[in-house]
């Protein structure tokens, strides 16, 4: 089976200095591809960089800066981003949104960072990869036509059913992560099980959001079959099978070739 992890952080601190190892431990489980996710500029130019040290493994990167990090950049178009954003391997404008659960930043630094890179991801007609975490009533009024991405995911979405539905009108993917192995997550359950499959990404977001039973400790990318596992016996589809329509999500979502 054919897994991709559309969203990981092999360029964080904690998974940096082992990266051909996580790599390795990644393609043994089956794990092809994987999204490496910026969350500020210099982790965006080693996302591209590990994309092109480690091209063997199927590694693609995502430039942006988190709303974490929106106080430290908040110049968040910079000219070098921008740049990187054009890089050709660049698949898509992310991490960006708004997070109101540990508040690093301001929530009105927050909001204008996103805007600002909502507005250069639609002038280079980027893909957008969404963090939204307690903040969807906000984050739904920054939705306006103008800034409203044609394609986009809800990365390790925790929202309510009424925030799926509305990504779903909009075409956009919604991203699940470990988090929906977790024993509290029935109501997550729930949303996920009445998601048409052709909307569903899975991903780890390690070194964060381990999957039971590794629950609290460090995660990594070859961990992604557990999501995916889990997405299957939620639907009650055949783990094939589903690993097969998420493999095609994905290579449509990111603009792969049929036979990259
Ligand atoms: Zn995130
Ligand atoms: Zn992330």
């Amino acid at each position: 089976m054919k897994y991709i992890d559309s969203h990981c952080h092999p360029n964080n601190a904690d998974l940096r200095g082992e990266a051909a190892a996580v790599f390795e431990r990644a393609r043994a489980a089956g794990v092809l591809k994987m999204g490496v996710i910026g969350s500020d500029l210099a982790d965006s130019i080693e996302a591209v960089e590990m994309s092109r040290t480690y091209a063997e493994y199927g590694l693609f990167p995502v430039v942006g800066v988190h709303p974490h990090e929106a106080r430290t950049m908040p110049d968040a178009v910079a000219p070098e981003l921008l740049e990187l954003a054009q890089s050709p391997e660049v698949r898509a404008w992310g991490e960006i949104g708004l997070d109101y659960f540990y508040d690093f930043s301001p929530r009105e630094v927050q909001q204008s960072c996103l805007i600002a890179q909502l507005e250069a991801a639609k002038a280079l007609n980027k893909t957008v990869v969404f963090h939204v975490r307690d903040a969807y009533d906000d984050f739904w009024k920054l939705m306006t036509p103008d800034l409203t991405p044609e394609h986009a995911v809800l990365h390790c979405f925790n929202g309510s059913a009424a925030d799926a539905k509305r990504a779903l009108e909009l075409g956009w993917k919604i991203g699940f992560t470990g988090m929906i192995t977790f024993k509290s997550a029935q109501a997550l359950r729930d949303i996920a099980a009445a998601l048409p499959l052709e909307s569903i990404l899975c991903e780890t977001d390690s070194p964060y959001m381990a999957p039971v039973p590794f629950r609290g400790t460090r995660n990594e990318p070859c961990n992604v079959p557990l999501v995916y596992r889990k997405i299957a016996e939620i639907k009650d589809l055949d783990l094939d099978d589903a690993v097969d329509q998420i493999w095609k999500n994905n290579m449509e979502f990111w603009g792969f070739e049929v036979n990259e």
